[in-house]
């Protein structure tokens, strides 16, 4: 396409899955995207983890998007990622049992570790977030993005863990920040609060963060992520509807 041409002599882009010179997502494979969120659930689940939605599997496009806006900072997949977590907010809010009668809702990122983006000198999980509420605002969901958690320190790279070593390596290594959920109470009393993150791999991350906010009063209605790692995930419920989600999703 001539726009895809002309972004490119622009930039000298290419998509980071096909690699056809242009956009860092080209319109054909970011077409091929789910257009529903996806039910999931890690195998084992962390006991006592809240419903889990993401956009789709940790595969193809959105994981090379995904690596490419975390690792090599590329802004152009901002928000593609932002938008990709707003679907799984959406179908969160609409089909997590018990959720939909409550006020506000607020997005919460999972803290990042210590220095980890410090050093980048960035907040790539905080951006999609933050364009994620600002994309349900626009479609009429009265939602904030606020960050109640920060990490303790002494977390080890989770890469290469378990399962059991990643629950290990963060247990207790999250808290949230005093003054924020204080400010949370005043603008939102009955808040839904969605915590989210870039990946669920193991639900670790994710059960660490719901922890924490639970011992400091903030109950987590579910976890929305971008997307989730397949290996990791079993059947929930019975598959629904798009047969792309294969036998261990429900959409
Ligand atoms: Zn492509």
């Amino acid at each position: 396409m001539l726009i895809d041409a002309l972004v490119d002599l622009a930039l000298g882009s290419h998509c980071v899955e096909c690699g056809q010179p242009g956009r860092l997502a080209c319109p054909a494979c970011t077409a091929g995207l789910s257009t529903a969120g996806i039910s999931v659930r890690p195998d084992p689940p962390p006991p006592g983890l809240v419903e889990c939605w993401a956009s789709g599997t940790y595969d193809g496009l959105l994981r090379r998007a995904v690596i490419g806006h975390k690792e090599d900072g590329l802004l152009g997949l901002s928000r593609l990622l932002g938008e990709r977590l707003a679907l799984a907010v959406r179908d969160g809010l609409h089909r997590t049992p018990g959720v939909a009668s409550s006020t506000g809702v607020v997005l919460v990122p999972v803290p990042s570790r210590p220095g980890a983006d410090r050093a980048r000198g960035d907040d790539p999980l905080g951006r999609l977030v933050r364009i994620a509420a600002r994309q349900l605002r626009a479609e009429g969901v009265d939602v904030r993005a606020m960050a109640l958690l920060r990490s303790r320190g002494g977390v080890r790279d989770q890469a290469g863990l378990d399962a059991r070593a990643r629950t290990d390596n963060l247990a207790g290594s999250m808290r949230t920040h005093r003054r924020t959920v204080e400010r949370l109470a005043v603008v939102s009393p009955r808040p839904r609060v969605v915590l989210c993150d870039d990946v669920l791999t193991t639900g670790a991350t994710a059960r660490e963060g719901q922890r924490a906010l639970t011992a400091s009063g903030v109950p987590v209605s579910f976890v929305a992520v971008v997307a989730a790692v397949e290996r990791q995930l079993r059947p929930s419920r019975p598959v629904v509807g798009d047969p792309k989600a294969g036998g261990f999703l429900t959409s």
